[in-house]
């Protein structure tokens, strides 16, 4: 026996490939194509150093009090992190500790296993239907804990707030995480239900319709109760997570409402676009309702084009996994980007 028996051994997440290169086009971890509200940048280039001596708030207040303003909550109802990553691995440590199996699709972000894995957590897989839609009566049964992505990622299908809410309402034992990282581009949030179920947990992020990736932060709301018991595991963990820039940066970005509705609508009406231009190149992809679209072509195969692609300086992502490997997930860029991504394509598939 060496000392690596005793190691804690995951197979990590593998996360979009960030090229060194400046000039392509990055589609391929469904970043914003638009910079953060300008205020971010005011208060970056505001930001008093002399803060830095200091350890910064370890109950993140500031933040915290703007986003429950934002969503009409208690700021005992908010929890601020490092990205939704952190917060949703806290949380599978906090929530998901009955030993019995947690439940999630078995088409979604590919963090929930391995955050399992981790934590020793034992999981099932539920299968999506024949259109990438989840369905409902595979979570009526006894679990450890539920997590949904809603828009689900890397489909981009979205499931009604009505369909949530049910899963939710049929689990008051179990706590279920909805992650909702692409709702502000068209999905329903359960936001408004948080009030009535004390078990739901919502997750978002200022990574994609914040444009702000590149700071880190995410956040969940829910029950008093719940927020108690994730600050709890937070404090026996790490006391000061978030770093003052990134919350000065947070709650500019909150305080710009109009900036936010304006980027979050620009993408949207790209993504409807970018659907019909795919769908005349023959293209097929289930509805989405987010930033990126997964589409499978008729005919030709995904791992070539994601070769054609990428060895122009364009990055869209593809997995070799089952049910998906046809499928290429293309994230909303600008209308510019997208134009010669969908001219590279037509002119790809017609001279190939
Ligand atoms: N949830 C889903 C469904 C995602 O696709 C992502 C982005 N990879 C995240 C959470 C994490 O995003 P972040 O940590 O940047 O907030």
């Amino acid at each position: 026996m060496s000392w690596e028996g005793n190691v804690r051994k995951v197979v990590p997440y593998v996360a979009g490939e960030q090229p060194k290169e400046q000039d392509v086009i990055k589609l391929n971890t469904n970043e914003n194509p638009y910079p953060p509200a300008p205020g971010v940048a005011a208060a970056i280039r505001g930001f008093d150093c002399d803060v830095l001596r200091r350890y910064p708030d370890p109950d993140v207040s500031a933040l915290v009090e703007a986003l429950a303003k934002r969503h009409g909550l208690d700021k005992e109802q908010v929890f601020a992190g490092v990205g939704s990553d952190d917060v949703l691995a806290m949380s599978f440590l906090t929530f998901f500790h009955s030993g019995r199996p947690i439940l999630f699709p078995d088409i979604t972000y590919s963090f929930y296993d391995v955050w399992a894995d981790l934590y020793r957590i034992p999981y099932e897989v539920q299968p999506l239907d024949d259109d990438f839609g989840i369905r409902k009566e595979d979570y009526f049964r006894e679990n450890g804990g539920i997590v949904i992505a809603n828009p689900n990622a890397p489909t981009g299908v979205a499931a009604d707030r009505s369909v949530c809410e049910e899963i939710v309402r049929a689990n008051p034992d179990s706590v279920v995480i909805i992650d909702e990282a692409y709702v502000d581009f068209g999905g329903e949030s359960c936001v408004p239900l948080i009030d009535r179920y004390d078990n739901l947990l919502v997750v978002q992020t200022f990574s994609k319709s914040r444009s702000m990736a590149g700071m880190r932060i995410g956040y969940a709301m829910g029950s008093r109760k719940l927020i108690r018991y994730l600050n709890d595991v937070k404090f026996s963990f790490n006391s000061y997570t978030m770093g003052a820039v990134a919350v000065a940066a947070g709650v500019a970005s909150v305080e710009d409402e109009a900036y936010f509705a304006e980027t979050t609508a620009k993408v949207a009406a790209t993504r409807e676009r970018t659907k019909r231009e795919l769908a005349r190149l023959g293209f097929v992809f289930p509805d989405s309702r987010t930033n990126f679209v997964f589409a499978a072509h008729r005919t030709v195969p995904a791992q070539e084009i994601f070769e054609a692609l990428r060895e122009n300086g364009m990055y869209v992502r593809h997995w070799n996994k089952p049910r998906i490997g046809n499928y290429l997930r293309i994230s909303i860029g600008t209308d510019e980007e997208m134009d010669k991504v969908l001219a590279f394509l037509e002119a790809y598939l017609r001279d190939r």
